[in-house]
């Protein structure tokens, strides 16, 4: 018997679940885009993005995905040939160089493998070694989305000044936004790159780069950027369609408008945040007692460095497929695959799963992946700890 049909539930870590509300609010015709409603709509996104950035510099919106913020980012602060430093953690660190690589950036990367964080110590030993300060941006990677390990922006500015190193600090909080606290102003970020997608609870297809005046200052003398990708006519207070260098997405941003409000005036950042550490907690009571018997793994095994947002789980080449197969057709719900954690006897990253718990997320979604992903390891026979659903409940009843 199949119990798969009902609401199906894409517990993927992006495109993640959008609220109703979100979606009605996009669902309307176009507006006038020379004036009127939606200009004045639009003149109250970008306070609020800063409020969700902890940023007092200025943000630039792109019709894209986090690939297009990644060049959008890097091509308004470097120059052809400028050397960028990428400490990287998992797929999306590397993804992040591959993007300065291609567009002409000097890039050196410092793997650090996927099940660890950035090391401060290495970083420092690499930008010591940089005496004439070559290195013009080191770039990373809040929450890698592929490893779930979520990385340490403020100790890496710390690293940066006690080094007097003026390259720029460039984080990536595509997966970590409005999931994981983050702090651009406090923590010394210069550049901070977003997407809808992910904890802004919205459809791919709006990408975000916050920078601030050290940022701007360099931006001004590099030579990389194009005239669809400047970050000046866009902020700079022009006519409105500069702001989007052609037709605004209107939709989008009355879509965007709605998220704001559930995130910034309704729940509040500080408890969006809370909510987050609370699901996610379950989630890895849940695992660490699957785990007991040594088939289930979390990627990251120190909690004080895990994402809030996405659980990267090993469960084996041989199983993983097959688990996720079966939550999706007998449950409705679809997990995470595994992304750039091939060996050579898993070639095909078969034995890594994700789980997302992003954005528009609630105990009973948290318990119910639990639920199956229960079901599923008894229906296949795969081996497991007893009373997981059980102590993430607990962990859920204690908030
Ligand atoms: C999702 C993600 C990206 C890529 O975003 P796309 O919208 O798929 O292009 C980049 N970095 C991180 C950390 C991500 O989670």
């Amino acid at each position: 018997m199949n119990l798969g049909f009902g609401r199906s539930y894409l517990a993927i870590p992006g495109p993640s679940v959008v609220p109703d509300r979100v979606l009605r609010a996009m669902h309307r015709a176009s507006p006038n885009i020379y004036g009127g409603a939606l200009v004045e709509m639009a003149e109250t996104i970008y306070p609020d993005l800063n409020a969700v950035a902890r940023s007092s510099g200025k943000v630039a919106i792109y019709i894209g995905n986090g690939h297009a913020v990644w060049e959008a980012s890097l091509s308004n602060i470097l120059s052809r040939g400028d050397r960028v430093l990428v400490p990287a953690t998992g797929n999306f660190g590397l993804g992040f160089a591959e993007a300065a690589q291609g567009l002409g950036a000097d890039v050196s990367v410092i793997d650090f493998g996927r099940r660890a964080a950035i090391d401060m110590n290495r970083l420092e030993d690499a930008l010591k070694r940089d005496r004439d300060h070559r290195i013009k941006a080191v770039l990373a990677v809040h929450t890698d989305t592929a490893t779930s390990v979520r990385n340490d922006i403020a100790a890496m500015r710390g690293v940066l000044d006690a080094l007097g190193h003026p390259a720029l600090l460039v984080a990536d909080c595509i997966a970590s936004l409005a999931c994981d606290r983050f702090e651009m102003d406090a923590w010394g970020a210069d550049v901070m790159i977003s997407a809808s997608q992910k904890g802004l609870m919205m459809p791919p297809g709006l990408g975000f780069v916050w920078f601030n005046d050290r940022a701007d200052a360099q931006h001004r003398n590099a030579d990389l950027v194009t005239p669809y990708w400047n970050w000046t006519s866009r902020t700079d207070g022009g006519d409105f369609w500069r702001k989007f260098h052609g037709t605004p997405p209107a939709q989008q941003l009355y879509g965007l408008r709605e998220s704001l409000d559930m995130i910034l005036h309704e729940e509040g950042l500080e408890n969006v945040w809370q909510r987050h550490h609370a699901l996610a907690s379950a989630m890895w009571a849940a695992l660490e007692a699957w785990g007991q018997d040594g088939v289930i793994e979390m990627n990251i095994a120190d909690p004080a460095i895990r994402s809030h947002a996405v659980t990267t789980v090993r469960i084996g080449a041989d199983r993983g497929p097959a688990l996720r197969r079966w939550v999706e057709e007998n449950a409705g719900v679809t997990l995470g695959i595994g992304l750039g954690m091939a060996t050579d006897e898993d070639p095909a990253s078969d034995g890594v799963f994700r789980i997302a718990h992003m954005g528009h997320v609630n105990a009973h979604m948290v318990l119910g992946v639990l639920g199956v992903i229960d079901a599923g390891l008894k229906a296949l026979g795969i081996s497991h700890g007893s009373g997981a659903v059980e102590r993430a409940a607990e962990l859920i009843a204690g908030v």
